[in-house]
């Protein structure tokens, strides 16, 4: 089932959908349970995440460079908090980038678990 790079993962059984909330409290977790169809399956990050953050890095710079040339007397705190809403908002979008994918799909399977064809 393909996604898009950005929303909400779902469950690769059912295809059960998961709140905002929800993906947010089992971020940590390796293993979560679907409540629908009781399968347990594995939280990954999406390969997009890594640019989601260099995105933002290269913004947050960016920004930060603007406010420095244009306000010549600029308070450091703006530019701090310039860094601060980019650190929130990449913390806000990562239960966007969480892919929940089964077990043998998973990409640190390790040798133990990896089911023969
Ligand atoms: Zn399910």
């Amino acid at each position: 089932m393909k996604q898009a790079p950005l929303a909400l993962p779902v469950c690769p059984y059912c295809g059960q959908h998961f709140k905002y909330k929800e993906v947010m409290k089992n971020r940590g977790q390796e293993d979560i349970q679907c409540p629908k169809c009781k399968q347990k399956f594995k939280v990954m990050l999406e390969s997009t995440f890594s640019i989601l953050i260099a995105v933002m890095v290269m913004i947050i710079l960016l920004v930060n460079v603007c406010l420095y040339i244009f306000i010549p007397n600029i308070n450091f705190l703006y530019m701090a908090g310039v860094l601060l809403v980019g650190i929130i908002s990449i913390v806000v979008m990562i239960p966007l980038v969480i892919r929940y994918v089964k077990p043998e799909n998973a990409k640190y399977s390790t040798r133990t678990t990896r089911q023969k064809k």
